[in-house]
């Protein structure tokens, strides 16, 4: 690991990655080695856990190659200078932005979607001008296997490498000074890389994960709701970490809401054999999720099959805030309700909890919809849909409190990877004199008149 970064270093200093042009190259690369590659990657994903192509393209490859042509793009405008107005006290001079890559930095990934939350930051450091040690998760071994395989074959190390490895490798590379490390996964481990950063005080984006609420109040459209949000809980067997993790309802609408989800489920038609539905990642989180269940508060699905690692799109009832599947983040297909008779202690009780990575509301009301934004601090999110922001590039995304800090995608993502080193530039024709001793009552009155002019 240190042979590694060392030679990133000794590549970072040669200023290759400074070029534009270097970096419309290596995206490019990026780029092709995907398109070449596309049908191993679809079949790494399947291998990992039943991932269809379909949904490989659509939550996976196709943000990728989005992400990498709007890069492309934008490239040379978001590395440019940005000036900035000057204020009085230094005129004559100009004052800009000037962005520079960070140097060598670390990107640690996560299973539930191996390739996006692998590339997407990859892209974005690319596009910043840094090299890059990848560490995807070990947990989707087929997906990491594959993305090590290509992009070791296609990139110089001293530039990308991909490593594998679990704790013991993330741990030695956690020991190294990286520049810019971007973790996604646990709020635990997610401590654990934040310590190890501080060490060498480099700065990280940590995006993590949490409990992420749904509001669906009296006046929403049930119909609506209930469509967007089992598709938003059931995609990737609920194993996305802006998923829906509870449903926060009133109580007058709660029949109704779980009358129609139960139809949309059924609609759905969630199977491994027509590739509508993925297999839970492995045996001890099919475990984690199965001791969740409990078969007095089923209202639908609860079938398990651990051999297959299938958990059938599971709607929970009569849930409190005590319940076993309220004590943690779920990540998996069950999707628990708990009803509200007052909106204000609803909100009031989800203001105590860790702030959450994403919040849906679900309602009709201008008010509403106000009121929750306001009082509730989440990462981000969505009105009467799930997950959808995501979607939008213009949209940073990341968390806040627990389930993170830091955004990404797009000029985000950019930024996130970038220093903007902030220039006072100045011709030496003049000089005011104000600001130099020997001080008088003039010269101290003419600097107040500057300050209030800044
Ligand atoms: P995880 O924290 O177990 O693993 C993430 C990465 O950390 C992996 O690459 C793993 O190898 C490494 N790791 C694990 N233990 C480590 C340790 N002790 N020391 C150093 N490195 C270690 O998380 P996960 O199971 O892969 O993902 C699930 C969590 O991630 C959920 O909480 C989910 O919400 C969150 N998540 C967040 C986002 C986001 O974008 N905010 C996206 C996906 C998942």
């Amino acid at each position: 690991m240190k042979e590694l970064v060392a030679q990133q270093r000794h590549f970072f200093y040669s200023h290759r990655t400074k070029d534009i042009s270097f970096r419309l190259n290596e995206l490019k690369r990026l780029e092709t080695v995907l398109i070449a590659n596309m049908a191993i990657l679809n079949q790494a994903i399947y291998n990992d856990f039943k991932k269809s192509s379909f949904e490989n393209y659509v939550t996976e490859i196709g943000i990728i190659l989005h992400d990498i042509k709007e890069a492309k793009s934008k490239l040379r405008y978001w590395s440019r200078k940005q000036r900035v107005k000057t204020n009085l006290g230094n005129f004559p001079a100009q004052s800009y932005l000037l962005p520079e890559p960070l140097g060598v930095t670390l990107i640690i990934g996560s299973w539930n979607y191996p390739y996006q939350l692998s590339l997407a930051p990859l892209v974005a450091a690319i596009t910043a001008g840094n090299t890059v040690i990848l560490k995807p998760s070990e947990i989707s071994s087929q997906t990491s296997g594959v993305m090590a395989t290509i992009l070791n074959e296609a990139f110089d190390p001293s530039f990308l490498k991909v490593v594998q490895g679990g704790i013991p490798e993330t741990t030695a590379l956690l020991k190294e000074k990286f520049d810019k490390i971007f973790f996604t996964g646990s709020t635990a481990v997610g401590k654990i890389v934040y310590k190890a950063a501080a060490e060498h005080l480099t700065p990280v984006t940590l995006e993590l994960g949490g409990k992420s609420p749904v509001f669906i109040t009296k006046d929403a459209n049930i119909r609506m709701a209930a469509k967007r949000i089992v598709w938003g809980k059931f995609l990737n067997a609920g194993q996305t970490c802006i998923a829906p993790d509870y449903i926060y309802i009133d109580a007058q609408v709660s029949e109704a809401f779980l009358k129609a989800a139960k139809i949309e489920i059924e609609k759905t038609q969630y199977a491994f054999d027509n590739n509508n539905y993925v297999q839970i990642i492995n045996e001890r989180n099919f475990d984690r999720l199965t001791a969740m269940l409990d078969s007095t508060k089923i209202y639908h699905g609860g079938d398990t099959d651990r051999e297959q690692r299938y958990i059938a799109p599971t709607l929970m009832h009569n849930i409190s805030f005590e319940d076993a599947i309220m004590q943690e983040e779920i990540f998996g297909p069950i999707l628990p309700v708990i009803k509200y008779k007052s909106l204000d202690k609803a909100v009031k009780k989800v203001q105590l909890l860790p702030k959450p990575l994403s919040c849906y509301v679900f309602t009709s009301s201008g008010s509403i919809k106000k009121k929750l934004l306001k009082e509730i601090s989440f990462g981000g999110g969505a009105i009467n849909d799930t997950i959808m922001h995501i979607s939008n590039p213009k949209l940073p995304f990341g968390g806040v409190g627990n389930s993170g800090f830091g955004r990404y995608r797009g000029e985000a993502g950019f930024a996130a990877f970038s220093n903007f080193k902030s220039i006072l530039d100045k011709p030496t024709w003049f000089e005011a004199p104000f600001k130099y001793a020997p001080y008088t009552r003039r010269k101290l009155a003419i600097i107040k008149q500057l300050f209030k002019f800044q």
